[in-house]
């Protein structure tokens, strides 16, 4: 903190995407008369536009602001998530899904994977999916609230929105607890010859915004926590090696998906995002493998209805920045860093930091502790994010192709190489403090792409092989026909959102 003075903590946010806007909301939604928030945007520089699908724990911050679900996808033109379907990851011609909620029924102790491996063994199991109602629904492109009760889980779910709307609808909120929006170009900072702290940013029409604590969300340009503070960037892209993507927004074409798609192709990977008014696509590569023009055709020739504007050219490196906060700057959104969208983890890391900044919040006193658990506890978040991430890469078997079999070939952190010797000796997973893949996550990550536990746990051995079959079977079939009962996604949303084509 830059000065001994009364009154609101004051908070100067830079830069208002996603990242600005969120904050923004959700501290003055939480802190109160405790902060005075400003937040400074260039309408000239602009946004990122891409950022739309997300995962379920989105709908905490939703919770927060109390919004309406109906109203929520009306504002931003919204869809719902039940998963990610990865085609040819594992291999060109394969397809699972990443589907929220949890698969089938332990059995004791044991994770219903274990019981699914034995009937596998058996030849008796039908593919994991078949047990994961978040699955058979969205296959089925199906999707209601309450589509759960009884014996049926009900369905996790996520959204899909049009990012520059759902700015827009953060931002009222931010406006109406009592935010203040600046418009103008962030041109210097000034710091103080001490401590080295942030005092003011100085805007390009000479007006000067001092602050206690800076909030640094200026995107990939990382103006504060990078170009003022020099904290440096740790590059990960020996793990994950995409470095550019394409994103262009299409005419809304073919089914109406409760889920995004993540298609791979020869040097990288194309997302889908089904929106009520159009899909939003991108095609993320590696340019070491592919050059950008062949990147552009691929994408283009790989959409479901017709494109809606030029093709628009992303460059990124990813990893994360060293300290997310450093004296008093802490970074959200892309200036904390970038992991590619392939699990729509990036706004959820801005929510995530977001949630512990409020926890641990820094006073005018001495906050060093503070900033040191936040930062430790952040490098956690991300590192278990990319292993995760790096999985997907490392575990295919499409032989035969550059980019692919460089991936496979590829030294991982020990932490991913630990967890999937543990699987494979035995399905078991191990989920570590705040990290944010739970086991069923993993689950999906490791059969989906191939890797298969040699053994499961003892307390399935025993169970008679036609109660096994018994077991399975009527976990399936009543998904399957549960499923078969329920509204379509289309419809679904045509009821709460009718105001809205979808074409
Ligand atoms: P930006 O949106 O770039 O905002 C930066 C802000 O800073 C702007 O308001 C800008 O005007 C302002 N600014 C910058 N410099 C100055 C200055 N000098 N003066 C004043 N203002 C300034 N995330 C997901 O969760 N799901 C996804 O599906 C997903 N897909 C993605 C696909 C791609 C290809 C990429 C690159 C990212 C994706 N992300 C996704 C990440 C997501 O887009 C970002 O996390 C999110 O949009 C937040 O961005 P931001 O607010 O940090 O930055």
């Amino acid at each position: 903190m830059t000065e001994e003075t009364e009154g609101p903590i004051r908070v100067v946010i830079a830069g208002g995407g996603t990242a600005g806007w969120m904050a923004a909301a959700t501290l003055i939604k939480v802190m109160g008369r405790a902060v005075s928030i400003r937040l400074v945007e260039s309408e000239g520089i602009g946004t990122v536009g891409v950022g739309e699908a997300t995962i379920p724990q989105i709908r905490h911050l939703n919770r927060l602001f109390e919004l309406d679900e109906a109203q929520f996808l009306q504002a931003t033109n919204g869809s719902i998530k039940l998963g990610i379907e990865f085609l040819g990851w594992d291999r060109p011609d394969e397809a699972y899904m990443h589907a929220f909620g949890t698969a089938g029924r332990a059995i004791g102790v044991a994770p219903f994977r274990h019981a699914w491996r034995r009937g596998e063994a058996l030849g008796m199991a039908r593919p994991f999916g078949a047990y994961s109602f978040n699955e058979v629904a969205a296959r089925a492109l199906r999707y209601h609230p309450q589509a759960g009760g009884g014996a049926i889980p009900h369905l996790v779910h996520a959204y899909h929105f049009d990012a520059a709307l759902y700015a827009r609808m953060l931002r009222g909120l931010a406006e109406q607890g009592g935010a203040q929006r600046t418009e103008g170009r962030i041109e210097t900072v000034d710091r103080d010859g001490e401590t080295g702290d942030v005092q003011a940013i100085l805007l390009d029409n000479g007006e000067r915004i001092e602050g206690d604590l800076f909030i640094d969300c200026t995107g990939f340009r990382a103006l504060l926590i990078g170009d003022t503070l020099g904290v440096g960037y740790e590059d990960w892209s020996h793990w994950l090696p995409c470095d550019r993507a394409w994103a262009v927004p299409s005419e809304r074409a073919g089914p109406f998906r409760p889920y995004t798609q993540s298609i791979a192709h020869r040097a990288g990977w194309q997302w889908r995002i089904p929106l009520q008014h159009r899909t939003g696509n991108g095609h993320v590569f590696c340019s070491r493998f592919i050059a950008e023009e062949e990147a552009r055709d691929i994408l283009l020739a790989n959409l479901e209805g017709q494109p809606q504007a030029e093709p628009r050219l992303i460059r990124f490196t990813t990893g994360r920045r060293e300290a997310a906060w450093s004296h008093n700057v802490v970074a959200l959104g892309l200036s904390a860093g970038f992991m590619e969208p392939l699990e729509s983890t990036s706004i959820h890391l801005i929510q995530s930091g977001i949630e512990r900044l409020l926890r641990f919040f820094p006073d005018r006193g001495d906050y060093r502790l503070r900033r040191d658990k936040f930062n430790s506890l952040t490098r956690f978040e991300w590192e278990r994010i990319r292993d995760f991430l790096i999985g997907h890469y490392k575990f295919n078997r499409r032989e035969g192709e550059s980019f692919w079999d460089a991936c496979r070939a590829m030294a991982v952190p020990d932490t991913l190489s630990e967890k999937r010797a543990l699987f494979e000796e035995s399905g078991t997973i191990h989920r570590e403090g705040e990290e944010l893949f739970t086991e069923e996550g993993w689950q999906q990550l490791f059969l989906g792409q191939g890797v298969m536990p040699r053994s499961w746990h003892p307390t399935v051995e025993p169970i008679d092989e036609a109660e096994l079959q018994k077991l399975l079977d009527i976990i399936a079939d009543a998904y399957a026909a549960r499923a078969g009962k329920l509204p379509g996604h289309a419809e679904y949303l045509e009821k709460i959102s009718p105001a809205k084509e979808s074409a």
